[in-house]
């Protein structure tokens, strides 16, 4: 079961607050699977997000929240997203293309590709590295047509929630991005445990170490006794 407890979450959270959210989605991964940085940044990137969803499903509940301006008239909307559904979507396997009159291999890309081509500055960056194939390089209008190829090989790659304005009736999509949501719910768990370690120590004199030894039910009856 992908889950973080509380050492992990402030762990991670001590660890990842100096760093972008692409690195906190490795970190997160890489404790949610057991393995090391190195080997979660080149999980692909539908693997990685599918271990961050089964995480926010054990420890934020069977949905995530996704809030966006409506684009005509501003209305704030929040859509209560099923994780269910999210869960059960399967790649398509192989993923394939033709360009240019002959078919290619595809393959998600992972983090350590979008770290690459994010540094490259070059949009189409990762949509042709996620390609062997050279003739793509020649084709202008190639990167795109494998990001739209990829996006629906592999559903996870772009989670995009259709959404309706109540003022306006304008229809829209808003993207569902795991990361920033699991990383909310780490933040939340990581100050949780500091304040109950902050409680404790202040009430019976405890050790941090003291304090984590306990489960997390104790660790709350104590502070909710000590705060009577
Ligand atoms: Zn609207």
């Amino acid at each position: 079961m992908p889950f973080l407890d509380d050492t992990e979450a402030l762990a991670l959270w001590e660890d990842g607050e100096r760093l972008s959210m692409l690195d906190r989605a490795v970190r997160m991964a890489a404790a949610l699977a057991g393995i090391g940085v190195d080997a979660a940044g080149d999980l692909p990137l539908p693997v990685r997000d599918r271990l961050l969803l089964e995480a926010l499903w054990h420890m934020g509940g069977d949905s995530a929240p996704v809030v966006a301006p409506c684009p005509d008239c501003g209305t704030l909307h929040e859509a209560d997203v099923a994780l269910a559904p999210l869960l059960e979507a399967r790649d398509a396997a192989p993923a394939q293309l033709t360009i240019a009159g002959q078919r290619t291999d595809l393959r998600p890309p992972s983090s350590r590709d979008l770290a690459e081509a994010i540094t490259s500055g070059d949009p189409g960056a990762l949509a042709l590295r996620c390609s062997g194939f050279d003739a793509a390089r020649r084709d202008p209008n190639a990167a795109q047509a494998i990001e739209a190829a990829l996006e629906e090989a592999f559903p996870l790659l772009n989670i995009q929630i259709a959404m309706q304005c109540d003022a306006c009736s304008a229809e829209f999509a808003r993207r569902l991005d795991p990361v920033p949501l699991l990383w909310a719910l780490v933040t939340a768990k990581a100050k949780a445990a500091l304040a109950s370690v902050d409680c404790l120590a202040r009430a019976y004199g405890w050790s941090e170490a003291e304090i984590f030894a306990l489960s997390p039910l104790r660790r709350r009856r104590y502070c909710e006794m000590a705060l009577q």
